[in-house]
């Protein structure tokens, strides 16, 4: 067999998920905060490489898994017919998943438009998992995320009616101190007009080499305190009116929720209140932190 390409990155709730590589890199590659694909040139793989790929997913995954996680960070740039064939194709490998999931940035699903999303839906395709980051066009443009709050809120109705689910992601801290009022209360605003099917938050760390490290450490932003970092999520999820699923899964966050909202929205503002009553000024130790990364 010729080698597997595996994406190097993935949600961490895809742990089990057979992974199957359609394009490498990002085309984007300049969010200040994000060294992931810096190294990686953007492509599109050939489509026969792909499908011997996805041919032999079965004897390195298992023939019984669930779940298909397609990387790598926007793949659905591809042309739509060529994305549609890729879909059945992982259909008909493996007859029984629950779900095909993929990273998208937010103007290429956008640009793809309701039909064509739905025709990705009708293949096989159904959740798509994308970054927010912050709901605010200020920090947006700090972090040279190349959208816009807009964005997110024209295009989750197309995302809605074509079926598919979608799982935004909110990077806490990630304007420091000086924006941390905005960045919250706007971001509640976005999940709010767009609804999304998920919440999952990842706390900002700055990776040496970084746009966001450079802003750090010349004092341009100021690092947020734990404490801070609580009353963050604290307002954002108090603010929050859409129902939606919240996680805190990942490595970054200080502390563990996740739920339904607003079944359990009163539950995760205790713990987030009892989190900050019992924190001190202190910030985490960044060096720590870049070990789990
Ligand atoms: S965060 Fe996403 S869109 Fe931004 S550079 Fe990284 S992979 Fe690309």
């Amino acid at each position: 067999m010729k080698q597997y390409d595996f994406p190097p990155y993935r949600p961490p709730n895809e742990a089990d998920s057979c992974l199957i590589r359609f394009t490498r890199g990002c085309p984007w590659n300049k969010c200040q905060f994000c060294m992931m694909y810096k190294r990686v040139k953007f492509e599109i793989r050939g489509v026969d490489e792909i499908l011997e790929d996805i041919q032999n997913a079965p004897s390195i995954f298992g023939r019984d898994i669930k779940s298909v996680f397609i990387g790598d960070s926007d793949s659905l740039l591809m042309k739509t017919d060529t994305l549609v064939t890729l879909l059945k194709k992982i259909r008909e490998v493996f007859p029984n998943l629950d779900r095909v999931t993929s990273y998208a940035r937010i103007k290429t699903l956008k640009a793809k438009g309701q039909d064509n999303l739905k025709k990705l839906f009708d293949a096989g395709l159904t959740r798509v998992h994308i970054g927010l980051e912050s709901g605010s066009d200020k920090v947006l443009e700090l972090i040279n995320k190349g959208s816009k709050a807009k964005h997110f809120i024209q295009t989750a109705p197309m995302i809605h009616k074509s079926g598919l689910q979608f799982s935004l992601y909110v990077l806490l801290a990630v304007g420091g101190k000086e924006y941390s009022h905005i960045h919250s209360s706007e971001t509640a605003e976005v999940i709010n007009q767009s609804n999304p099917d998920f919440v999952r938050f990842r706390t900002i760390i700055p990776i040496p080499g970084s746009g966001i490290d450079k802003m750090f450490t010349s004092g341009e932003l100021t690092y947020l305190s734990d404490k801070d970092i609580i009353a963050e999520q604290l307002n954002i999820i108090r603010n929050i009116q859409a129902k939606t699923y919240i996680a805190n899964d990942h490595i970054s966050n200080l502390v563990s929720i996740e739920g339904e909202i607003p079944q359990k929205k009163d539950y995760f503002l205790n713990i987030l209140q009892k989190a900050y009553d019992s924190f001190g000024d202190k910030s985490r130790d960044k060096e720590k932190l870049l070990r789990y990364l």
